[in-house]
């Protein structure tokens, strides 16, 4: 057990609060017990004597929750920088250069699949990520896809079976449909916890998004979507029917849409991933409109070797705050518990008691420094499961 005092800002994501609001105690300490979780917060006045005697004072610095990334692809072999700078050069981003990750996942091994997404988990760790939601989706074979997910387990217990990310090249799309629904699934269910499509132009439309969700669900898997990313569809719409947790990307939306997200009541989160636009020169999705109409809303990495080949949260909460109008507020709360909504948890995204003790130490006298400092690494440590993994408290 530890104690902390010195907080400057405590965000605490207070789960009896309204959703968005930080919960923020100023003054602060907490308490973390052995087990892991978080024991008490409050105002370090309050903290019992015994508790204060051994503390750590961090000196006015902020406690944030660990980020929570509920969209990543970092199970992939090879890389595309030439893809990145023939699309810098002027070249339109698709669905396609999918196909040419799985040509380099395919011919991988399963321990140079494993250095690479361990690699890219430390190194979101050090910006402050301490849970990731990790996708298969670049094998695109009953066996490519079933080690890239065994592959995910390593770094995760959040994986996501995306065997429907593109058709491969030389199938029929409905035989592949198939497969996916059938062997693949068999053989990718028993490592996966949650489901995915990328239901778009280049890759499935929404009847076929329909047959893989219904038969994931059946094999007991949690439903998401990658729904109107590249252009406007249903791919919402089938999400919010089949009470997928998240969908992700919306940067297409109209208002039927957004009054059927609005209509969950938060059962589904609509999550932005603003790198991706940053990284493919697209326009940002209207946060601001979303969260009006009364939509949760989470922020993720989407990282991934094409559109979006970064682990950072914070570069996230930057664009979310500069350029869609997300409050500084906002911006955190979906970072850290909204990402928890979009994956049907609050032990994490959340430090109360009972909360798992994943927090980050902040070098700045209030959260709001994410978006006000964009590009500086404010993180001075990170804690997961009660132990210091990043820097130190002291
Ligand atoms: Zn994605």
């Amino acid at each position: 057990m530890f104690t902390i005092t010195g907080i400057g800002t405590l965000v605490t994501n207070d789960l009896t609060l309204e959703r968005g609001n930080l919960g923020i105690i100023r003054n602060a300490a907490l308490v973390v017990g052995d087990d892991g979780k978080i024991n008490w917060t409050g105002e370090a006045v309050n903290l019992a004597v015994d508790l204060a005697a051994d503390a750590i004072d961090v000196g006015g610095r902020t406690i944030i929750p660990g980020f929570v990334d509920s969209h990543t692809h970092l199970v992939f072999g090879g890389d595309r920088s030439d893809e990145f700078e023939a699309r810098m050069s002027g070249t339109t981003y698709t669905a396609g250069g999918i196909r040419t990750t799985m040509t380099a996942t395919r011919a991988a091994t399963d321990n140079a699949l494993v250095a690479n997404a361990r690699r890219l988990a430390d190194e979101a760790l050090r910006s402050g990520t301490t849970t990731l939601e990790v996708k298969s989706g670049y094998g695109l074979s009953v066996r490519d896809e079933a080690r890239s997910l065994r592959a995910a387990t390593t770094v995760s217990n959040e994986t996501t079976f995306l065997g429907a990310h593109v058709v491969p090249p030389d199938t029929d799309t409905d035989k592949y449909v198939d497969l996916v629904c059938g062997e693949m699934l068999t053989q990718c269910a028993p490592h996966a916890k949650w489901i995915d499509v990328f239901c778009d132009r280049g890759a499935f439309d929404v009847d076929q998004a329909r047959t893989i969700l219904t038969a994931g669900a059946r094999a007991g898997l949690g439903l998401r979507i990658h729904a109107n990313q590249l252009q406007h569809g249903g791919g919402v719409q089938l999400g919010v029917e089949l009470g997928a947790a998240s969908c992700d990307h919306c940067s297409h939306l109209n208002d039927a849409d957004i009054s059927a997200l609005a209509g969950t009541n938060g059962r589904t989160v609509a999550t932005l991933l603003p790198t991706a636009e940053l990284c493919t020169r697209s326009a940002f999705p209207d946060a601001r409109r979303l969260i009006d109409a009364g939509v949760t809303v989470a922020l993720a990495s989407d990282c991934n070797p094409g559109s979006s080949y970064t682990t950072s949260m914070p570069l996230a909460i930057s664009l979310a705050v500069l350029n869609m109008k997300m409050t500084c507020d906002e911006a955190v709360w979906a970072a850290t518990a909204g990402g928890g909504a979009a994956l049907r948890r609050t032990d994490i995204g959340t430090l109360q008691a009972g909360s798992q003790a994943d927090f980050i130490l902040l070098n700045a006298p209030s959260h709001v420094y994410l978006a006000y400092r964009p590009g500086v690494n404010l993180v001075d440590a990170v804690v997961r499961r009660g132990t210091c993994v990043v820097g130190a408290l002291l």
